[in-house]
């Protein structure tokens, strides 16, 4: 199956839904209030489904189907993207997601479970089939299981992983990960990071103290900090992300699972809520099963 058949059995039961409340009725505002549900029980959320109503009814369009892919398409780019999207006319090429990382070190976050180890790995396949040299740091020392997960993944892909042993202070090791990528020359750097919750230290200070140490590292990096959140978790997910915008300053978003049970309207919540670009989705457990986000063949995977 192809990640984007994936994709749209993932997000069938939404589809499903919404496709069903566009022609429900002859009475436009009836049909209005009808998608409205279908969009709130799609994890879209309540403020951004009047939004995209709102869109909706901006547009003019007859073609009701039309009108609902343009605005949720609008809503899933920051709002930096979205007058440049509405000025191309939505063609695909108005926005082609920007997956090419700002700098050589990516610090990456998120809560445990989520699908971060994975997606590290998936990344490291994928900027190493674009010719980078990869190298990964295992710097969730909280868990055991972490180092060594990422360590199997890094001599499958034939790529070097930075580790230490269990409770090795993370921040220290992100230096020495950071040091040794700059004098190996290597072109990027995936830091991995604990994700544990509910424990007497604080995730969110020692998150914020390793991106320091990076730094000290090596200046100006790391050039991104990107999240990874499970769409499975759905609105649930959005207070912490907030969490870790706040602290570490989010550049971009890993949303996984969408390969699952997923109702995928979680993206555009996402979006609103921190304001930083979607980089890529997960569509499965397979280290290619990851692909660069874009809004359009989203959207056409939701309604299409
Ligand atoms: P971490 O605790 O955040 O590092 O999470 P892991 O990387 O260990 O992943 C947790 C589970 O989610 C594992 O069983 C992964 O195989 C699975 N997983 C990760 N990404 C995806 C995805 O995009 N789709 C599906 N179906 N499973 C995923």
């Amino acid at each position: 199956m192809s990640w984007l058949q994936r994709l749209r059995e993932g997000l069938s039961k939404t589809r499903d839904s919404l496709v069903r409340a566009i022609p429900w009725s002859k009475n436009p505002e009836e049909v209005l209030e009808e998608l409205e549900f279908a969009l709130i029980a799609a994890d879209v959320g309540v403020e951004a489904s009047q939004e995209v109503l709102e869109e909706v009814r901006r547009s003019g369009k007859k073609d009701l189907r039309e009108a609902l892919k343009q605005a949720l398409t609008v809503q899933l780019e920051p709002d930096a993207f979205r007058a440049k999207i509405r000025k191309a006319g939505f063609s695909p090429d108005a926005k082609k997601s920007v997956v090419e990382p700002k700098g050589k070190v990516i610090l990456m976050v998120g809560v445990n479970g989520v699908g971060k180890t994975t997606t590290i790995a998936k990344l490291g396949q994928y900027y190493q089939k674009q010719g980078k040299r990869v190298m990964f740091c295992a710097g969730d020392t909280f868990r055991a299981a972490g180092g060594a997960q990422l360590g199997v993944w890094g001599e499958r892909l034939g790529i070097p992983v930075v580790q230490g042993p269990e409770g090795t202070d993370p921040a220290a090791l992100a230096f020495d990960a950071a040091s040794a990528r700059k004098a190996r020359g290597f072109d990027l750097l995936l830091v991995d990071t604990a994700g544990r919750l509910h424990t007497k230290h604080n995730l969110m200070e020692e998150l914020a103290k390793v991106k320091r140490s990076i730094g000290k590292a090596d200046p100006g990096e790391p050039g991104e900090v990107w999240l990874v959140l499970d769409a499975i978790t759905g609105q649930n997910g959005l207070e912490q992300a907030r969490k870790f915008h706040q602290t570490v300053g989010l550049t971009g978003v890993v949303v996984t699972k969408l390969d699952g049970t997923a109702k995928g309207g979680v993206l555009v919540p996402i979006v609103r809520t921190l304001g930083v670009p979607i980089k890529f989705i997960g569509v499965g457990e397979k280290a290619e099963d990851l692909q660069p986000f874009d809004a359009a063949e989203f959207v056409e995977a939701l309604l299409g």
